[in-house]
Parts: structure tokens; sequence; C-alpha cells
């Protein structure tokens, strides 16, 4: 599986381009709120929402202290404003109880794994959303698995699973090192603009000679290449 992963990616990076990074990491926590607020919605707007949310209050202990409906007003752009102000509400006071204070630095001094086992035991946090702290945040070799990853790596035959996070576990195994940032926003990309749920266009996708998903549909063309803009980069 490393083989194929590695010539995946650098089919994909052939093909999109090395995707940008941001030039300062984020704070885990910023990260993970970050992440709350772009379920279920475009990146942009969550942005926006991120944006508005940090205007409007200047720390996560004021965020915590504020009430529910002030946070949802500022992150409505965001769609879903009640079950996401209570999300963070939620995170925030569960971190205060945990180690007393608003931030996620103990998880510098733990591995990957102890990583995810921690932030997974907050309510509301799953694999994925653990795993991009990983990633985006600590700058880790680890691959999160959302929609999209979770079904290009199904049709192009790298595993056979049936959610994400067997997805997640069997293509970290297997991981080879430094491609983790490239291949998740790459394999997000061929998703979003050629490998769609329905209605998929092999013709001129970048790993049609490798894919192993049948029948092809060679009929449609993708016709846009606009890098699009990801959250994650620019928290
Ligand atoms: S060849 Fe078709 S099925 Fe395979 S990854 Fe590309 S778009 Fe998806």
């Amino acid at each position: 599986m490393e083989k194929l992963l590695k010539s995946i990616n650098q089919k994909l990076l052939n093909h999109f381009g090395k995707p940008p990074r941001a030039e300062k990491l984020p704070q885990p926590i910023d990260l993970l709120i970050a992440t709350i607020l772009s379920q279920n919605t475009n990146d942009r707007n969550s942005y926006k929402a991120y944006q508005n949310l940090i205007g409007r209050f200047k720390t996560w202990e004021e965020v915590n202290k504020a009430k529910r409906i002030s946070v949802e007003k500022e992150i409505k752009v965001a769609g879903l404003g009640l079950q996401k102000s209570t999300a963070i509400k939620n995170l925030l006071n569960q971190l205060y109880e945990k180690v007393g204070s608003f931030s996620l630095d103990n998880i510098l001094e733990m591995n990957n794994i102890e990583t995810i086992d921690y932030l997974t035991s907050f309510k509301g946090i799953g694999v994925k959303t653990a795993s991009c702290v990983l990633l985006f945040s600590l700058d880790k070799n680890i691959c999160p698995v959302d929609t999209h990853v979770h079904r290009t790596m199904n049709r192009i035959g790298v595993v056979q699973t049936k959610n994400p996070d067997k997805t997640f576990s069997q293509i970290n195994e297997n991981l080879p090192s430094g491609i983790a940032h490239s291949l998740h926003t790459n394999l997000i990309r061929l998703g979003r603009e050629y490998c769609t749920p329905k209605n998929y266009k092999c013709k001129n996708c970048p790993v049609v000679k490798i894919c192993k998903h049948t029948p092809k549909n060679l009929e449609s063309k993708n016709k846009n290449n606009d890098r699009p803009f990801m959250l994650l980069d620019s928290v």
C-alpha cells in the first residue's frame, strides 16, 4: 500500500500542484474550533464565521463566559448555529474542567495515538477532527479521512472499508513519510472536482490509469481548475 499511496500522491501533485500551507501553524484549540465550524458548510463560510468569532471575543475564556446565543450570532454564516455554538461552549467547558485553562498545550508531550485518544475523550470530537489537529496544527505526518478521502481511497482501490475511521487506520499504518498534507489536501480536491459522489468524471481524472473503480464515466469532463480555498490552512 505504501508504494501505491506514494504513486497516487505523485500523480495528484503533478496534476493539482503542491498545496500551499499556512506560514504559521495555528494553536490546537484554534484549529479544533475552526473544525467544528466547518461541519456541513463550505470552507469560505466557516472561515467567515471563525473570523467573526475571534473578532467579537478576544479570548476563548471570553467565549466560554459568553451566553450561547451571543456565540451563535457570530457564527450563523456557517449554518447549524445552535449545534455549533453548543459544541464550542461544551468543548471549552470540558477543557477548563480537565486542565483548568483553555489551552491544549499538554498534547505537545503526547505521541499521535495518545493525542487522538485524548482529543476524542472530549464529547463531540471524533477521529477526523483529532487527526486534523495533528496534521494542520502539529505538522505530523497524519492523513485525516473525511468523506472525500474515504470515497476516493475506496474507489481507487487502496482500501475496501465501510467507514472513514477504518480507512483512516489502514492508510495511516502505511503512510510514507512527508506526504500527509499534500495527499490529504489533493484527495479532497479530487473528490470535489472529479470523483464526486454522483456523476463522477473519470475523463482527465489524474488517477484514471490506476483506479480500479468500475464502471468509469468517460463522458463528462471536469471544467473547474481553480484552486479551492482551504479553511484549515488559513486559521
Ligand atoms: S477514475 Fe473515476 S472513479 Fe476513479 S478516482 Fe478518478 S473520477 Fe473517481
